[in-house]
């Protein structure tokens, strides 16, 4: 994507050369600007080097006079000592995302959607893309999904860029004026980068609505109370919406987007279909083929009647809660779900998951959690501790009887055992595809 000319001659500082600071710095560079990066592996270093940029550890450089500070999302602004000197030096520090803003001005006529929110982000942004291009125009995903923004073409006229943005990625962003911006819900997680303070979490997703241009729509779903407070402070156009937006009889019909959390992920998105323009038949068109993403809620198969649901990606209590209710127990009242849960847990308990334990027939404990999780269970749920994703699947299969769910919504984070939340899933998918390949034999 070409940055235009505002770079050219300026200095920037880029911290971090994974995927995003590669294409930063290579972007960077074919505008006319200086760079000076840093990544602590060398391998990312010469990586770097190869591209063009000046290879020095950050630390130990004077940043007066650089333009501003490239970082990732991954890095802890409100404590990593490079910021704090970048903020003494009085050079902003941005985001990948704040480049793509700057390259607007030089990009043909376009659209861009910006969505946050606590969960559901990358189901509603990958819908949005989705119906947009069932309503005939071109869209690209960005941010926190996909490829890096800055690593692809840019779009012909009349083109949309749907962008994922993470509370993270907003703080370090400063002049992106969506045309719709997008806020699924807000509730605490990713506490820990914002010194616990819920509402400093809830004020950064706030900022997307006061980078504002004169014609931005806001889309809130308004259920519950952060996002109400957010709602009422939108000067300009806002569209409320709420899960009860979406009847549940239509839900039923689109494959990939059933629960409850899906129908507030659905009633966002149908608010900016429209609000771009689409008409309903194409809408309707796009709800019927949306295909879903790996790791939410992704069915990988039905072995003996038993069906295997990997939903990887739900890392707190709040994601998991909506999988544990979409699958209510049995006509004769047998709960149905044998729930894989644990990993590393950011706080004590199971949250919201608590209020449908009464779907699940057993849990299966694994990761640093399972202690924790054992001890919270208590005698409400019977459960063991299993350790490792291997054993729970195939001590879930034992106990699962046709009409069961074995589901892998963990309620934690993945570190302890896993490279990430995909690769965990991924894990998941391989051992019950192995199970099913099995069965084939067997017949
Ligand atoms: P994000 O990108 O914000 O992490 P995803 O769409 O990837 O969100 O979904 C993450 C997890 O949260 C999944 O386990 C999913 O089942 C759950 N989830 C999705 N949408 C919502 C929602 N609107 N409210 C609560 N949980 C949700």
């Amino acid at each position: 994507l070409p940055l235009g000319a505002t770079v050219a001659g300026a200095r920037y500082a880029v911290l971090g050369l994974a995927r995003t600071g590669l294409a930063t710095v290579a972007a960077l560079i074919a505008a006319g600007a200086d760079v000076v990066a840093w990544d602590d592996k060398a391998e990312a270093r010469d990586q770097g080097a190869a591209l063009g940029a000046d290879i020095a550890d950050l630390m130990n450089i004077d940043l007066a006079g650089f333009t501003g500070l490239l970082v990732s999302p991954g890095v802890p602004i409100n404590v990593h000592p490079l910021a704090r000197r970048a903020r003494q030096s009085k050079v902003p520090i941005l985001g990948d995302i704040e480049l793509f803003a700057l390259a607007r001005p030089s990009l043909p006529p376009h659209k861009v959607v910006g969505i946050t929110g606590t969960n559901g982000k990358s189901t509603t942004t990958s819908l949005i893309a989705h119906l947009v291009e069932a309503g005939g125009m071109q869209a690209r995903l960005g941010g926190n999904i996909g490829l890096p923004i800055l690593a692809q073409a840019p779009l012909p006229a009349g083109g949309v860029y749907v962008l994922e943005l993470s509370s993270y990625q907003i703080d370090l962003t400063h002049s992106l004026a969506c045309d719709v911006a997008v806020l699924t819900n807000i509730t605490p997680d990713h506490l820990d980068r914002y010194d616990g303070d819920f509402l400093a979490y809830a004020a950064s997703k706030q900022r997307l609505f006061g980078m504002q241009h004169a014609d931005q729509i806001a889309v809130i779903a308004t259920d519950d109370d952060r996002c109400r407070a957010i709602a009422s402070h939108v000067t300009h156009r806002l569209l409320r919406v709420s899960a009860k937006d979406v009847v549940p009889a239509e839900q039923a019909a689109w494959p990939a987007l059933q629960g409850p959390h899906n129908a507030q992920n659905v009633a966002c998105a149908l608010a900016v279909a429209r609000a771009l323009g689409i008409d309903d038949a194409h809408i309707a068109k796009g709800l019927a083929t949306y295909p879903g993403l790996s790791h939410r809620m992704e069915r990988i198969a039905e072995i003996g009647g038993v069906l295997y649901v990997n939903d990887s990606k739900a890392t707190n209590a709040e994601a998991a809660a909506p999988a544990l209710a979409a699958y209510p127990p049995a006509v004769d009242g047998r709960p149905r779900i044998h729930w894989i849960v644990g990993g590393l847990a950011k706080v004590e308990g199971v949250g919201e998951c608590d209020a449908w334990l009464g779907h699940v027939a057993r849990a299966y404990l694994i990761g640093d959690a399972a202690p924790m999780l054992a001890r919270v269970l208590g005698d409400r749920v019977p459960h063991a501790v299993s350790g490792t994703l291997d054993t729970a699947v195939a001590a879930a299969r034992v106990h699962a009887q046709a009409g069961d769910v074995v589901l892998l919504s963990p309620a934690a984070a993945s570190f302890d055992q896993f490279r990430d939340f995909e690769a965990r899933g991924d894990a998941f998918r391989a051992i019950v595809t192995g199970l099913w390949e099995q069965g084939q034999v067997h017949e």
